[in-house]
């Protein structure tokens, strides 16, 4: 089944939802709506015809390695060398860096449309915006002057080298070294894990950023510091030279993901890999932030993606299989499943959660523009609060309901589901990844009700649910049975939100262990209400566009639909977390391994 980049639904969270017209003409001068749709037509052209095709066979024709060289799935050299030439990877980086300097919000939407296309193909692209960012931000003027242009263009390629085995969730353990050479550089020894696209055959270099130790470090992560190192050498003028002591020793093998290289990295096992600090020494786990920061929005749109092509070939198989007879009818022909109440209630399920998570990733993506290009100090510093807060209910809110969406698909094919060849489970078990990586969802949680709730007083967290009220009024104020009811129920959920947040504020000062008892029901509540917020808000701009001239009614009232349902569904259920939130650590501690145990 083909995939097709949803243009008009991406065009419809971009500028009813997230708020992109503010981009528009202020923070990007040259911006027009025009230009926006002209390159989501044509990044809907490139996903659609170069890079959907490949998805299937890359499952199940994943990376190889062969003698030390990874062989990438098929096509994906090509369509990789389609997108350089097509300067996608260019697009929301400064001119100054070679970049096209568009907005970061419509480098998300094409990564939300590779994703949908090929998750294992998108992910290779997106570790090279992070390497941009982290050279951009602590990068000295010859580090960017000789990795910058080829890494914007993508004709070289960044990886984020941080895992090892006994150095997971908690970095503080990493023991790779680095060891000052005494002219500027350092030998770095040890062996990453997990690493993605570490090596491949797409790309002539590829610019790992390495977390390891200098020799005097201090333990823990204030001891980490971050090299740059090439797999090839670059010389004085750019040009390549010999080949570094990095070598992929090894490919894992994976429940998904296959088209990915998943490499164990060694570094220096002939005591020849050299590297260059980037940034100050001893704050590379800070620096890397950089990078994992902008990865982790990133992997949320991933779950975007993926999800999304999951509803598409779920909602193509329902309304092809005939099953059972008219809802209500004892006899006549069998109909498509579509017709039965409980398949449509999946397909809503799939359709709202892919419409509130797309939202939320894209007024994350909104925030983090105008952070850095908003009209006054006021305007950044307003949005860099709002993109701090999302940051990680995009990442884990979006990822944990494209393993509920992905799973749905599954389900709707009933047995052919769980059979490969419909395609439904490979999204499946490609999407199960995204809750795991650049940091888990339970990590993205315990960062919410810590550093994001904690760090500002609640500050943050209490203006957006000031804004998911007035939301919740204006919904109200609209005048029709819909609206209200939406209303309704996002204003109760906003009032169970505000509660968990009191108590989770409240309870920071007695034990933080309480606390992170309740980070995930929290998350998952915060991430509830500002999807119910934003889909509010476009079933409100969707009614109000229905009474134009050519007005497409079909397309706004289904808008309204999947509004409808998941304020009836999805914020009802976000309202009764507050008691899982507010249980705190006691029902926990019980569960010691005595009892699961017997
Ligand atoms: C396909 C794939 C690609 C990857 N790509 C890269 C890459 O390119 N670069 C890279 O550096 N790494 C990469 N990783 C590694 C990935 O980021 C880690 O697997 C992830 O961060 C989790 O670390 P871990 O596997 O060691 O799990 P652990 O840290 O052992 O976690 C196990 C469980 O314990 C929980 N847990 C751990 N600590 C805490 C805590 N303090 N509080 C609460 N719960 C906790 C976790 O949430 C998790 O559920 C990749 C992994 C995979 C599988």
């Amino acid at each position: 089944m083909s995939y097709a980049t949803p243009v008009r639904d991406m065009q419809f969270a971009l500028r009813q939802m997230a708020g992109y017209g503010a981009l528009e003409g202020g923070a990007y001068p040259e911006l027009t709506g025009d230009l926006t749709s002209a390159i989501l037509e044509e990044m809907a052209k490139y996903c659609d015809n170069v890079v959907a095709p490949l998805n299937g066979e890359s499952d199940a024709n994943g990376a190889r390695l062969e003698n030390g060289v990874v062989r990438t799935s098929p096509g994906f050299a090509d369509a990789y060398r389609q997108y350089v030439e097509g300067g996608w990877g260019s697009l929301a980086f400064p001119e100054t860096a070679g970049g096209q300097g568009l907005p970061g919000t419509l480098a998300v939407a094409l990564v939300d449309a590779l994703n949908g296309a090929c998750m294992s193909f998108a992910i290779g692209t997106t570790l090279t915006t992070g390497a941009v960012k982290a050279i951009e931000a602590v990068g000295t003027e010859e580090q960017k002057r000789l990795f910058l242009p080829k890494l914007v263009s993508g004709e070289w390629t960044g990886t984020m080298n941080l895992t090892e085995p006994q150095a997971g969730s908690d970095l503080s353990g990493v023991r790779t070294k680095a060891e000052p050479v005494g002219d500027g550089t350092y030998r770095i020894s040890g062996q990453k894990i997990y690493i993605t696209y570490g090596e491949h055959d797409m790309a002539d270099n590829i610019v790992h950023l390495v977390l390891a130790r200098l020799p005097d470090a201090p333990e823990g992560t204030g001891g980490i510091s971050m090299f740059l190192v090439p797999k090839v050498h670059v010389d004085a003028d750019g040009g390549l030279g010999a080949r570094n002591d990095v070598a992929c020793v090894g490919l894992e093998e994976k429940m998904g993901l296959h088209g990915s290289p998943t490499c164990v990295m060694a570094f220096g096992e002939q005591g020849e890999c050299v590297g260059t600090l980037l940034g100050e020494e001893n704050k590379g786990l800070r620096n890397m932030f950089v990078m994992m920061n902008s990865a982790r929005l990133d992997v949320g749109v991933q779950g975007v993606g993926v999800a999304e092509r999951a509803f598409q070939r779920a909602l193509a198989y329902a309304l092809d299989r005939t099953q059972g007879r008219e809802p209500g009818v004892k006899s006549g022909p069998q109909v498509a499943i579509y017709k039965h109440p409980d398949v449509r209630r999946m397909l809503y399920s799939m359709k709202s959660m892919v419409e509130a998570s797309r939202a939320i990733c894209y007024a994350n993506a909104v925030a983090y523009d105008l952070a850095r290009h908003g009209e006054s100090e006021d305007v950044r510093k307003r949005n860099k609060a709002v993109e701090e807060l999302l940051t990680p209910i995009s990442k884990a809110w979006s990822t944990d309901r494209a393993n509920d969406v992905t799973s749905l698909g599954v389900q709707i094919h009933g047995g052919m589901g769980y059979i490969e060849e419909t395609g439904a489970a490979q999204h499946m078990r490609d999407a199960r990844i995204a809750a795991i990586y650049e940091g888990t969802n339970g990590i993205q949680a315990m960062d919410l009700v810590g550093r994001k709730l904690q760090g500002d007083g609640g500050a943050a967290a209490k203006a957006f649910i000031a804004e998911a009220r007035s939301e919740a009024a204006a919904a109200k104020d609209a005048g029709t049975d819909d609206l209200a009811r939406m209303a309704t129920r996002l204003a109760k959920a906003a009032d169970a939100l505000e509660a968990s947040t009191d108590w989770l504020l409240s309870a920071a000062k007695r034990d933080q262990v309480d606390v992170l008892a309740g980070a995930t029901p929290y998350l998952r509540q915060f991430g509830s209400v500002a999807g119910g917020m934003y889909l509010a808000r476009g079933a409100r701009a969707a009614t109000a566009a229905m009474g134009e001239a050519g007005a497409d009614k079909a397309y706004l009232s289904g808008r309204v639909a999947v509004a409808r349902f998941y304020a009836d569904n999805t914020l009802s259920e976000a309202s009764g977390l507050t008691e899982a939130v507010t249980a705190g650590a006691d029902a926990l501690t019980e569960l010691d391994p005595a009892v699961l145990t017997g």
